[in-house]
């Protein structure tokens, strides 16, 4: 059983290879923004609470999102976990570490998709037109300006998490500006067969 994190700014892709991943591996996405998300579609208490503060682009509080987390690991996984945009403070990666301790789980790697900020705002930016001609829903935080928002708090909060892994020995980097097809090649590769 692997357990990996996919680290890597909004637009990176990570939603997208664990999504392969998941299907190759029969692993387990545990993405906290997809968590959120659904609290808001079903309307409870806390999706509310969240809802204003994920439409401008900034974080959540760590609380909430360790609980979440917590929750889904209890769950257990066959194939193994993947972290998709979790953790995303140092506070989260030192919660992370301790409840797989507790639970008796490795955390193999960490995948950082790198992938110049131009990029990222263009990809960003035609998810939504993609969305919206498809006649599908659209995130309220897929807009330029909500996108400056969320890459201003990726570099403030979240990229120091690059260095902590580094330092902890569990750190990977891959080309996120590849093809999806050569993405996924690069992670295959990372985490063998
Ligand atoms: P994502 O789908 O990963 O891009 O997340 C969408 C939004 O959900 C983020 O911009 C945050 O508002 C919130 N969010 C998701 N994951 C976290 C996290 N680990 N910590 C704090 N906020 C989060």
């Amino acid at each position: 059983m692997t357990n990996i994190i996919l680290l890597g700014p909004p637009g990176a892709g990570k939603g997208t290879q664990a999504s392969h991943l998941v299907e190759s591996r029969n692993m387990t996405q545990l993405s906290t923004g997809d968590m959120l998300r659904e609290a808001q579609t079903s309307g409870t208490e806390m999706g509310k609470k969240v809802a204003a503060i994920m439409a401008e682009g900034k974080l959540v509080t760590d609380q909430i999102v360790i609980g979440l987390i917590r929750e889904k690991l209890q769950e257990g996984s066959e194939g193994g976990f993947i972290f998709d945009g979790f953790p995303r403070t140092l506070p989260q990666a030192d919660a992370l570490a301790k409840l797989l301790d507790e639970m008796g789980l490795k955390l193999n790697t960490v995948i950082e998709m790198q992938v110049d900020d131009e990029v990222l705002v263009e990809r960003v930016v035609n998810r939504a037109a993609e969305a919206k001609a498809a006649g599908k829903p659209v995130r309220a935080d897929d807009t330029a300006d909500a996108m400056r928002t969320r890459l201003m708090e990726y570099y403030k909060k979240t990229s120091p998490l690059i260095g902590y892994y580094y330092a902890k020995g569990n750190l990977q980097r891959i080309d996120g500006m590849d093809t999806i097809d050569e993405v996924r090649k690069s992670i295959d590769w990372i985490m063998g067969s």
